[in-house]
């Protein structure tokens, strides 16, 4: 078999050398990470100290956030100190963003050894530990602190990484960004034995990313450095220095800037990329947040915003939470990888590993119990051809990420379940299930979050910089921002009833534990899916029935899932025929989902003025189009999460937090974009087809 190139998610780990002290060296480079004994000293005193972080703390409002950029995360020395100082200083409920790039990690064991030089940091650096990612390339976000502290990690060349960030690569709004970082840590390795992230496409872009409060600080004084931030409108003085005999510090000026780069560079039309993503600031007046749908999509989203300080208003047309598509009583949490790295492979990926941080840090901070969770390994049989083939590639791309996943073969996977299965396999040994019911309960249990039973939105209203909600009776609630993640519902909207869900029924038996599944381990997916007994009742599911819009279960689909249980894994049920149907209960719902099979999150677009704004594209793909998106102000949505809600909405409700709150966002621009509701009308204006 030709050899495969590795996984496109693959990164090269960083190769260390140790010097006396456990001071890591990366041997690619010649540089070492810290001083021995000083390097701590020498974060607050280069980075810290020349941001002025000390004095300006201290002046920050309760939810105000601010964020800092780096490039090279390396140890992550800096940042447990910037968390230091910040725990020490910073106002309770302010929040941190510590955006930072990273080509080569170090991996877990070498950040433990690393970290263990630093005693007096040793509780940061155990949570660090306790969520250091799967090291896979794209951004992996990081929360601790209840939401107070994010890291952002941009794994992968920094360059690229911050160039992400933007909201726009589009040349007339590149440099007006949804977020501007505070403060710059120019940490690579010395600018002479790292030329790739010391240049001038770094200093443009850190200037894009700044504003008239923005500082810098850097260890070096090289004059390329110097000259390069001077450049760009960073006004750069020298300090002595800690290790060298000089270092650099200064401020961003943007008129300066504007003077020294005057803004000449005309979109190219074979180049432009979309300005129709870009969405003009429009700042939330205050934070009260009207959420409709209480679903997995409502509920986190609500949670998100809870955490930040906002004041959330649910509104949930049922009596009860998770009352439609989210209520089956055990939620798979799991995903589907690929070998290859498409919009939809990656974010699946992003927003697996996030999933998976966030119910771990949920399961510990809420002491949730095993009835609700359980990491119990989900188990994929390859149960027909084009699977199976799929076994081997996924064990080349994957063989660096076992704690990822593990291609298995038949009595592998017989182990690891428990009963004897038929195929091989890949097991995802970090996934489970989750109680979506439980979950929903208990996120918006936050005491900032507000929910309305027993009321329907049916209109929305911009009215005064306020959305007004109300229902066929009249007003019920009027907010600063609304996020509408009611899934289907959406349509009724006048603002998004235009968008392309797809409805896809599906149905789940609740099947009483016997002799032969008493010993399942894990949940295992085949065309359908089994978990492990809570209560002696196993999850059976689903059915899946495109544009079929019934609630009501029916006798003939648990024949189906019994007859695929059968099918697939007859050690588990020998004997199909000797369950009466009529006996079963189960549930049905109706799933959203999305042509592209990607959740729909984001700003609303006003579609009228999109079909007016772009009408070129019907012509010319290409047309060198400058107007940025037409969106409503403060309107977002959260929907089409399909079966993998479970897996896709925390992420997404960060996005949608992070939009809300003009916070860096935990996605690269590229995957924003994809999640963008107005994807489709661009897609049809370009065939002409709307
Ligand atoms: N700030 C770190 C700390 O607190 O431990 C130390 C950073 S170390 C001096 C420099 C880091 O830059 C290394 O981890 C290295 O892998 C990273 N780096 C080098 N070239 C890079 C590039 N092109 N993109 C992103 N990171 C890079």
């Amino acid at each position: 078999m030709p050899e495969q190139p590795p996984s496109p998610y693959h990164l090269d780990t960083a190769q260390l050398d140790w010097q006396p002290g456990n001071v890591p060296e990366a041997r690619d480079f010649g540089d070492i990470y810290f001083l021995l004994q000083q390097g701590l000293e020498e974060t607050r005193y280069v980075f810290l100290q020349h941001n002025q972080l000390q004095q300006r703390w201290p002046t920050l409002q309760a939810f105000d956030h601010f964020s800092i950029g780096e490039t090279g995360f390396g140890t992550g020395l800096n940042f447990l100190a910037s968390w230091q100082l910040w725990q020490n200083i910073a106002p309770q409920n302010a929040q941190l963003h510590f955006v930072s790039v990273e080509k080569h990690p170090l991996s877990y064991t070498d950040l433990e050894r690393s970290l263990s030089a630093w005693p007096e940091l040793t509780d940061f650096a155990t949570q660090l530990l306790e969520q250091y990612p799967t090291l896979t390339a794209g951004y992996h976000l990081l929360k601790f602190d209840s939401g107070r502290i994010s890291l952002h990690l941009l794994l992968g060349d920094g360059i690229e990484g911050l160039e992400q960030l933007r909201s726009s690569d589009h040349p007339q709004w590149k440099a007006h960004n949804h977020v501007t970082m505070d403060a710059w840590f120019l940490d690579g390795f010395s600018p002479a034995k790292n030329p790739d992230l010391w240049n001038d496409k770094l200093y443009s872009l850190m200037a894009d990313l700044s504003g008239p409060h923005t500082t810098v600080a850097t260890f070096t004084a090289v004059t390329a450095v110097r000259k390069g931030l001077a450049a760009q409108g960073f006004e750069i003085k020298k300090d002595k220095g800690f290790r060298k005999r000089e270092m650099l510090f200064g401020q961003f000026n943007p008129d300066s800037r504007d003077k020294l780069q005057p803004h000449t560079d005309r979109p190219n039309p074979k180049s432009i990329t979309a300005p129709w993503y870009f969405q003009q600031q429009t700042p939330t007046q205050g934070k009260h947040i009207a959420i409709i749908g209480g679903g997995l999509a409502g509920c986190s989203s609500a949670y998100a915003l809870a955490q930040r300080g906002c004041k959330v208003t649910l509104i949930e047309r049922s009596d009860r939470l998770a009352a439609a598509a989210s209520g089956n009583p055990q939620g798979m949490l799991y995903t589907k990888l690929s070998t290859e790295a498409g919009t939809l492979n990656r974010f699946t990926l992003s927003s697996y590993l996030y999933a998976l941080r966030f119910y771990r840090q949920w399961q510990k901070t809420h002491n949730i119990s095993s009835e609700h969770i359980d990491f119990c390994g989900v188990l994929q049989l390859a149960s027909n051809a084009k699977e199976q083939r799929m076994v081997p590639l996924l064990q080349q791309a994957f063989a660096n990420y076992p704690e990822l996943i593990q291609c298995v073969d038949q009595q592998q996977a017989s182990e690891l379940a428990g009963v004897d299965m038929q195929f091989p396999g890949w097991f995802f040994p970090a996934a489970g299930w989750v109680s979506p019911v439980y979950l929903c309960q208990s996120l918006s249990s936050h005491p900032n979050i507000d929910i309305i039973f027993q009321q329907q939105a049916i209109t929305l209203e911009h009215q005064q910089q306020q959305w007004q909600l109300s229902t066929d009776t009249g007003p019920l609630v009027s907010a600063d921002a609304a996020i509408i993640a009611n899934s289907h519902d959406a349509l009724h909207f006048e603002q998004s009833q235009t968008l392309p869900t797809k409805t896809i029924r599906g149905q789940i038996t609740l099947l009483q534990t016997s002799p032969e599944t008493a010993a399942l381990k894990t949940v295992i997916c085949h065309e359908g899916y089994i978990t492990p007994a809570i209560n002696n009742t196993h999850n059976l599911g689903a059915t899946f029935d495109n544009g079929d819009t019934d609630t009501s279960t029916r006798q003939q689909d648990h024949q189906r899932n019994l007859d695929s249980l059968h099918r697939m894994i007859p050690s588990l049920l020998p004997k199909p025929c000797a369950i009466d149907t009529s006996s079963l209960t189960g549930r049905a719902g109706l799933r959203c989902t999305s042509p592209d099979y990607l959740p729909m999150v984001g700003p609303v677009h006003d579609q009228q003025q999109f079909l007016a704004d772009y009408a070129p594209l019907r012509k010319n793909a290409h047309a060198g189009i400058t107007s940025p998106g037409h969106y409503y102000p403060n309107l977002y949505l959260n929907i089409g999460h399909g079966s993998r809600g479970l897996t896709s909405t925390p992420l997404c409700s960060e996005l949608i937090a992070a939009m809300i709150c003009s916070e860096p966002l935990p996605l690269p621009r590229h995957l924003v974009s994809a999640l963008n509701p107005a994807r489709f009308v661009i897609r049809d204006l370009i065939r002409n087809k709307v």
